[in-house]
Parts: structure tokens; sequence; C-alpha cells
């Protein structure tokens, strides 16, 4: 075994502390450096300091079993300060959850001694599964995130595009169906892509969720198309080689097939390099950003040199 490969394996052999912060639950792990999740466990979302002390407990058990953590990654809901040079670093913004707005998400871990990194969920899940899982291997990958909301994350040549702010994909404009009546459910736009395909959109339109809808229902052909045309968007934007889609929505049987029909067609073949069937599912969901905090944790390491 030559010396870098030693080293690779102590790499991956690191624990790593990974925290999803999610508005209805946080979920905590331990992993490691090859995207493993060695335990974990799930908590109600409740007031900041009841919930943090709640992970912390979980983590000192965990710590005290099976030894130490040499970083922590965090991938949280938002809207959130993720400019490292920033005051407000890891604070978060105006969220509709009033008593978590201006929470610091990091500051509570900063006891373990360990370094810190934190980015968006669905930043942690696009650089979970461009590390491992379903988009492995390309340079350039999306991840779109259809849900309760609308979210999506890059990762260019390498690194997870994300400045003083992040990606905002998800209230992208696409071009409403002239037969389409709904008025859009985002507070802020009405009928941008969320306002049109998220899942309390598709609630607000047919009182039901998409699987909930009759086969011969044209709901799902509406929805596919607004995400086709996001997909068509990106795909444009961002050259990526693969475009992953997950979050609840894309659970609906035929969705994906159906979206990837629509691109083709709506891609008229003018892309040579990505087809309706370079959007594929997450390998990792529905844990795609409890695996990206792993990644998010090995930044953190990279950060501090360690
Ligand atoms: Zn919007």
């Amino acid at each position: 075994m030559t010396a870098s490969s030693d080293q690779d394996h102590a790499a991956a052999a690191r624990r790593l502390a990974t925290i999803e912060a999610g508005g209805t639950k946080f979920n905590v792990g331990i992993g490691n450096g090859s995207g493993v999740i060695l335990s974990q466990a799930e908590f109600e979302t409740r007031a900041p300091d009841e919930t943090f002390a709640q992970v912390r407990a979980w983590l000192d058990r965990e710590i005290d079993r099976a030894g130490p953590i040499a970083a922590i990654g965090i991938a949280s809901f938002g809207p959130i300060d993720v400019d490292r040079a920033s005051a407000g670093w890891a604070h978060l913004g105006l969220t509709p959850k009033l008593a978590w707005r201006g929470a610091d998400m990091a500051g509570w871990l900063r006891g373990y001694g360990a370094p810190i990194a934190l980015d968006t969920d669905v930043n942690g899940a696009a650089l979970g599964e461009w590390r491992w899982g379903a988009a492995r291997g390309t340079a350039r990958a999306c991840y779109l995130t259809v849900g309760t909301g609308i979210g999506g994350g890059a990762v260019l040549d390498g690194k997870m595009l994300s400045g003083r702010s992040h990606p905002e994909m998800g209230h992208m404009y696409v071009r409403r169906q002239p037969d389409d009546p709904f008025a859009g459910a985002c507070p802020i736009h009405g009928d941008c892509l969320e306002g049109l395909a998220s899942g309390p959109a598709i609630r607000a339109r047919w009182g039901t969720s998409l699987s909930g809808l009759p086969a011969e229902h044209p709901g799902q052909a509406l929805i596919a198309d607004y995400l086709a045309q996001a997909c068509i968007n990106i795909a444009v934007t961002l050259a990526p080689e693969k475009l992953i889609l997950g979050g609840g929505v894309l659970g609906t049987t035929g969705l994906l097939e159906h979206v990837r029909d629509r691109f083709e067609a709506l891609a008229n073949g003018y892309l040579a390099n990505f087809a309706g069937e370079d959007i594929v599912r997450p390998k990792f969901f529905p844990l795609s950003g409890l695996v990206g905090g792993l990644a998010i944790a090995e930044m953190a390491l990279a950060q501090s040199g360690r």
C-alpha cells in the first residue's frame, strides 16, 4: 500500500457527524468518508434550544460509545447565510418557522472542538449524490428536490455552486400551460415553478397528492411539463451531466418517466450531451441530505487543513 492510499484509507475511516436540519425534523448521524451512515437518529423539530439539546445528547452518547468525531457537516433548511466571511454565517433568515428566525445553526456544536461546515439541505443532497450517489463520477451535476417547496443545488467541476448566497432554482419562472387556470401557490411570486408544481400547489389545485389522482387525470402531464421545463432551463444554463430529481412528489409512479419524455419533446434534439435518461433518481433519498452532511463534513476537514 502506498503512503497516499494509506492516507485515503485513514480519511475514509474517520468518523464524521452529519446533521440534516429540517423544518419538521432533525436527522443526525455518524458516518465515514465513504458516504456510509453508521448510526442515525431522528428528532422532531421543536424550539431551537430544545432540539439542539436532544441532538447534542445523542451525539454525546455516540461519542462515548464509539469514539470521537473528526468533523461536523450541517445540511440545513433555509433561508440561511452560507457565506463563511459574513458576520451572520450559519444564521437562519426569514423562515416561516418564526421561533427559528435568526437561529445560529452552527454555534451549538462548537463544544465538540471539531471543524464545522454548513450548507443548505439541497446543496448537501447535491454534494452527497455527486460524491457517492447517482451523479458519482461526473464533473457537473444538479439536484432538484420537489416536495413542500422546490429547491435546487449544483456541483460544478467538483465545487458547490454557492457564493454570497445559494441558488434559488425553485423560483424560476416557467411557461404556463394555456389551459392551466391555477394562480400559483408561491407566496412571493404566485406562478413560479414552486408556485405551479410543488406539493402544496398540487394539493391546492386538486385537493390531493399527485399519487392520489386517477390514472386518466391530466394532472401528472401538467406537472411533468413544468418540471421538464425546469430541467431544460437547468440543462441549457449549467450543462450538467446528470440532473437528479428527488423529493416527495417524485415518488409518484410514472412521473420521472413522464418528465423524461416531455424533456425530450421540449429539447427537440438540440442538446448533444444531455438526454432525458440523464434525469435520474437520487441514490440516497430519503437520506440524501444526511449523506450530504458527510460530504459537507469532509469540506470542513479540508477547510481546516486537518
Ligand atoms: Zn416563487
